[in-house]
């Protein structure tokens, strides 16, 4: 009876569920036999990061380093790096409205050595090690030591590779990791920092508060606004140096693990079909607000192909027809041969890199794909 009773109140058909029969038939296809490992790891506990608060007064970085974490953008492989010569190619020149770039294009040309953001520090345990971080302390200011978020998260701000005096674009910035991790620079002149959602970024708010000194969080230095960024082209065109566009997406970790607020529950199939298209809208946005030589970063947190691949393909075909902007494909291969060590990268994408979840270093998945303006 009890059995009976516990039959009726159960969910038909869990979120989770759902999501697990989708990346079923989608990553088997798309990952191969990377798939199974991949799959075991998204359905284990994930690895967090300790990204380093550089406004906080205590030696934390000493603290963490004594119990075997490592600050993974410091500790790179030193060995010949071929691949660091190589840059990006010129995106969509092609006569066809199809627009196709690979790494193989990217062979063809020489370019100076992709540059990451310097004072971004991030420490992790070793590769194959599951310790917890406990929960960062406040400093005699109130100040918190670190920030505790997916490792992987750090690298699309590290290859946006903030100089210093940038005005900086986060399109899509809530709850904040990202945004914490650009202010780490010290670099950044003018900070836009924008989500259309206003719970969202009143987290934002609060995490900011937590960790950056008020004075800095002044309104000539930083703005937070709550627009809807796909309008962002309308808005400000041409202005900023770097644009983070760190799109909504089906966040996969999230989906096989919380029934709550999953974008793969049934009345919210509506707003998943729709999200390469608002990824699109965004990053065109993005791409509009950036200044000619400026860059872009695009980044996800899933491995689906239509929210990553297509949807920059896209962007560059539209970017040009529509709006007359030429683009140039970043090379990130050589910020994956400087982090080998830490995450599994995807072998072999034909565009943008992907940080692929192992159950020995279970960070991401996070897709990125660096773009400039060339117009
Ligand atoms: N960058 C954030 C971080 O690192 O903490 C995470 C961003 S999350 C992946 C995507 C965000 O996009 C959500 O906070 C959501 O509210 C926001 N968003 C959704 N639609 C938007 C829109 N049209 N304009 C701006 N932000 C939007």
């Amino acid at each position: 009876r009890v059995k009976e009773k516990w039959a009726s109140t159960r969910i038909k058909h869990p979120a989770t569920g759902l999501a697990l029969q989708n990346f079923d038939s989608i990553y088997s296809g798309q990952l191969g036999l990377l798939w199974p490992s991949v799959r075991a790891a998204l359905l284990s506990e994930r690895k967090y990061g300790a990204l380093l608060n550089n406004y906080g007064h205590d030696d934390v970085q000493a603290e963490l380093q004594a119990k075997g974490c490592k600050d993974f953008p410091s500790d790179i492989e030193t060995e010949a790096q071929p691949c660091l010569e190589q840059e990006p190619a010129v995106a969509g020149e092609e006569e066809s409205s199809h627009v196709s770039v690979n790494k193989s294009d990217l062979d063809a040309q020489q370019h100076p050595a992709l540059q990451l953001s310097p004072n971004i520090k991030c420490l992790v345990f070793p590769r194959g090690d599951i310790t917890r971080f406990k929960p960062a302390r406040p400093d005699m200011f109130g100040c918190l030591g670190y920030y505790l978020m997916d490792a992987a998260s750090v690298l699309p701000c590290l290859a946006l590779n903030v100089q210093e005096g940038h005005n900086v674009l986060d399109l899509c910035a809530a709850p904040g990791g990202k945004t914490l991790a650009l202010l780490q620079t010290k670099s950044i002149g003018f900070f836009g920092i924008n989500d259309a959602s206003v719970s969202r970024t009143t987290r934002l708010r609060k995490v900011l508060h937590s960790y950056v000194p008020k004075p800095l969080l002044s309104d000539e230095k930083l703005r937070i606004t709550t627009f809807d960024g796909t309008k962002w082209g309308e808005i400000e065109k041409n202005t900023f140096d770097r644009v983070l566009v760190d799109v909504p997406c089906t966040t996969d970790r999230h989906s096989l693990m919380e029934n709550d607020n999953n974008i793969f529950s049934k009345n919210r199939t509506g707003e998943r079909r729709r999200l390469p298209q608002l990824q699109l809208d965004l990053l065109l946005a993005g791409i509009e607000a950036a200044c000619p030589g400026g860059e872009i970063l695009y980044s996800t947190c899933t491995l689906s192909q239509i929210q990553n691949l297509s949807v920059v393909e896209q962007a560059i075909h539209t970017a040009r027809e529509d709006h007359g902007i030429q683009l140039q494909v970043v090379d990130l291969r050589p910020l994956t041969h400087m982090f080998r060590k830490t995450f599994d990268f995807a072998p072999d994408l034909p565009l943008g890199e992907m940080v692929v979840p192992h159950l020995a270093a279970n960070f991401g998945p996070i897709y990125m794909c660096k773009l400039r303006r060339l117009t």
